[in-house]
């Protein structure tokens, strides 16, 4: 299966991600995790990405789109993958769906998970990551970068929406609730709940 998880940071887009993707016995691809890696490993493609990072702006799409070619280009991604965070522009998106042409393949279905703006900011402002040990903030869930983060999402990201929607492939979910609850929502979505098509570990334990 070939799945796009959208929608605003914050949205609990890398914790689904993690578990919707094991369901489905995909890898999770996640844009802002490869970037981070990057950054803390103190390579060329994060230091490119670190400014654009802090300031909670987009990294430029041929920085981006280039990676995320090379990362699906490897064999654990070739029978099925579970995007987050990418694609955030139209550009992007009309990129990888002609990449995805060129191998014959398309998306199944792009998840949209749904959360007011109110909810986002205290969820942001309020977010800590463990880092060697110690419960840390990162640069961009500063409140002033988390309200700018937010814009972009509004101005460059939302967008994707109707263009998924248009080609027949949008599933928008409440992503409002207990994290259990929202994962049943998004595999309900998917068809990948108990009264789909079984997950493959489900299918084992029946
Ligand atoms: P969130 O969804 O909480 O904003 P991410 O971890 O997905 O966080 O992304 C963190 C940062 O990494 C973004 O603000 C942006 O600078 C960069 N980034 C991640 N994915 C992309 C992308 N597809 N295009 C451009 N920049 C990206």
């Amino acid at each position: 299966m070939r799945v796009v998880l959208l929608g605003p940071p914050g949205a609990g887009k890398g914790t689904q991600a993690q578990i919707i993707a094991g369901r489905l016995g995909v890898p999770a691809i996640s844009t802002g995790d490869i970037f981070r890696a990057n950054v803390s490993g103190q390579t060329e493609l994060g230091r490119k990405a670190k400014t654009y990072m802090d300031a909670g702006d987009l990294v430029p799409d041929e920085i981006t789109v280039a990676m995320v070619k090379d990362r699906l280009a490897e064999p654990d991604a070739k029978a099925g993958f579970l995007l987050d965070g990418f694609p955030r522009t139209i550009a992007q998106a009309e990129q990888l769906r002609s990449s995805l042409a060129d191998l014959g393949h398309g998306l199944d279905c792009v998840l949209e998970l749904v959360v007011d703006e109110e909810e986002l900011v205290r969820r942001l402002s309020g977010r800590r990551m463990l880092v060697d040990g110690q419960m840390v903030q990162r640069e961009d869930d500063k409140p002033e970068t988390v309200r700018h983060r937010l814009e972009v999402y509004r101005e460059q990201t939302s967008p994707l929406s109707g263009f998924y929607e248009s080609e027949g492939l949008l599933a928008r979910i409440d992503a409002i609730g207990e994290v259990d609850e929202v994962t049943d929502r998004a595999l309900a979505a998917l068809g990948a709940d108990d009264h789909g098509q079984a997950a493959p570990e489900q299918a084992d334990e029946a």
